[in-house]
């Protein structure tokens, strides 16, 4: 496997990064991947500028048909694309692009044809509506009733940590279909206008401060039969699928936190304590250097998981596997910039103290939760040592 990027890969990466040097502002210091942090106003409104100067580009699901506004483009630009994204901590990567591909795998022509235009175009934004307050690692306990009607199916019940639904357009809702079937066989998914009558919301505020989740509440919600996403009570084959989407997440976090890591290095080599810089300090650079260690060995485990998904050959194991390296790098970085940073480290970025935007005090407490997002990462250990990875007997 040759790690280094082809002529045409580094000119395409160049061009992304032209974008978001023209995107977000220039002492930018980034954001977390996913929506959590666009609760923030001021991070909302580069995010929706950043959406929608993608949809301009065609840059949104460029692996994606043609027909449906993609550009049938190669794995590696998407991947390409994102890296760099969460590399620069550059806000904008949209829920939807996930939903959009449970969308593609499973939906009917007409679904296909009406929602995935506006989200290629950055006028569409989508919620995910999987963990209810008992139906979290157990997603196929999901409690939330779908009624069958004439026309319609009826919600009634509720979602919980939904991130970002607040500003989002449409929810991918897995609902319970036959209450007597075994429970993983009662399932439904179905795309929901989060306008529907009978839809509320009550926002969360996360240990951060942002109040990113949302509960979302269902009372009497009619959705449109052709709303109804694969097959009735076939809505398990479909979590499956979000979750092997869910875990590529893990590349992301590495590329992040490659970035945070160059600040804490610049920041030790121009601060001196006693007059000695703390890049001087070996417990320091011993620090930094097994920080980068562990960074470059998630960026190439995430190389290696795009190089089988473009053979067509990911697997749960490697995208698990990535997940939860993700997930410990940007803990331990965390950790590592409230270290170094001292008692600078807990100011807020309101601050007039504060050093490098208040961003590892940040860190410090988001991480905590990508241990969480998208399936735990007990359950990811689970799945890599399972049937599909080490083999080992179900528990
Ligand atoms: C930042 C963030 C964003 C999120 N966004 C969304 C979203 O947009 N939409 C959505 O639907 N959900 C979202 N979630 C919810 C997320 O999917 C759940 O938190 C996750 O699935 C875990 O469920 P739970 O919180 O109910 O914990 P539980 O499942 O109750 O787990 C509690 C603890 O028990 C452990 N555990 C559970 N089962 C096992 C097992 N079989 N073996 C070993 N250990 C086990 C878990 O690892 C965990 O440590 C988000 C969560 C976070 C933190």
């Amino acid at each position: 496997m040759n790690f280094r990027y082809t002529d045409e890969e580094e000119a395409f990466r160049k061009e992304v990064q032209e974008f978001i040097q023209q995107n977000v502002p220039p002492d930018w210091l980034g954001v977390d991947p996913g929506p959590e942090e666009e609760s923030k106003e001021d991070v909302y409104a580069v995010a929706q500028k950043t959406w929608r100067g993608l949809g301009k580009k065609n840059w949104i699901g460029l692996s994606w048909p043609k027909e449906y506004g993609g550009q049938d483009a190669p794995l590696w630009k998407e991947m390409i694309l994102l890296s760099e994204m969460a590399y620069r901590g550059a806000p904008g990567m949209d829920l939807a692009i996930a939903q959009a591909d449970l969308v593609l795998a499973f939906g009917t022509e007409e679904q296909k044809k009406r929602f995935i235009p506006p989200i290629t175009r950055g006028e569409a934004k989508w919620a995910i509506g999987m963990s209810e307050p008992n139906a979290g690692s157990d997603t196929f306990a999901v409690q939330l009733r779908a009624v069958e009607e004439e026309d319609c199916f009826v919600l009634n019940g509720q979602k919980i940590w939904s991130s970002g639904a607040h500003h989002a357009d449409y929810q991918v809702v897995y609902a319970r279909t036959d209450p007597e079937a075994p429970k993983h066989m009662g399932v439904s998914v179905l795309l929901v206008d989060l306008k529907s009558p009978g839809i509320t919301m009550r926002q969360i505020t996360q240990m951060t401060g942002i109040p990113a989740f949302c509960e979302v509440f269902f009372d009497n919600v009619k959705v449109p039969k052709e709303n109804l996403l694969g097959e009735k009570n076939g809505g398990w084959a479909i979590m499956l699928h979000a979750f092997g989407g869910e875990r590529t997440y893990g590349l992301f976090l590495n590329y992040n936190a490659k970035r945070y890591l160059e600040q804490l290095i610049e920041y030790s080599k121009d601060t001196s304590v006693a007059g000695q810089p703390l890049g001087k300090d070996p417990l320091i650079r011993d620090r930094l250097a097994q920080m980068a260690i562990e960074i470059e060995v998630g960026i190439n485990l995430g190389h290696e998981l795009n190089w089988l998904a473009i053979q067509g050959q990911a697997t749960v194991k490697a995208s698990s596997q990535i997940k939860v390296r993700g997930a410990a790098v940007a803990q331990r970085l965390g950790n590592l910039g409230m270290q170094i940073l001292g008692l600078y480290g807990p100011l807020n970025e309101d601050s007039k103290w504060v050093k490098l935007g208040g961003r590892f005090r940040h860190t410090y407490m988001s991480a905590i939760a990508f241990s969480l997002a998208g399936g735990t990462s007990e359950t990811s250990r689970n799945h890599i040592a399972g049937r599909a990875g080490l083999g080992l007997p179900k528990q």
